[in-house]
């Protein structure tokens, strides 16, 4: 039980410098890129530094620097990408998918900003 955390994850590699990524932002704590492969012509991944799994692990064991860095760090990405309703935006979808009923590739918690087009409905069931 509990959360194990894989260093060899594709975003613990991006953080070590060891495969580039396409930055947006970056604080002590934080890491903002774009997606790889986009799914709206906004999509920004947001992640923390430190070894978290998912949201909810991030959520119980990181300090109170790294959220409130983390969560910051998500309001500025939503204002830069133009999609912040207080800015201006016509909104976005924040979607952390964990473990696997969630279906997370990535093993490193990251929150994905959606938006620059309307995203329809929240779900759409697959099987
Ligand atoms: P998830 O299914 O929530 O774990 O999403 C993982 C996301 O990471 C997917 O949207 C991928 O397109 C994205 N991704 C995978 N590798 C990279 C990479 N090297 N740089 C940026 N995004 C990536």
């Amino acid at each position: 039980m509990g959360y194990e955390y894989d260093d060899q994850n594709i975003f613990a590699r991006i953080l070590r410098g060891e495969i580039p990524n396409d930055t947006r932002l970056e604080t002590e704590h934080t890491l903002a890129f774009n997606d790889i492969n986009p799914q709206a012509p906004v999509h920004v991944l947001i992640i923390p530094k430190g070894p978290y799994v998912c949201y909810d692990h991030f959520a119980s064991l990181a300090s109170e620097a790294e959220i409130v860095d983390f969560t910051r760090s998500v309001a500025d990405v939503c204002r830069m990408t133009g999609v912040a309703p207080g800015s201006g935006g016509e909104g976005y979808r924040a979607i952390a998918n964990t473990a696997v009923h969630g279906v997370q590739e990535v093993p490193h918690y990251h929150l994905h900003i959606l938006g620059g087009r309307n995203m329809g409905p929240m779900l759409s069931r697959r099987d």
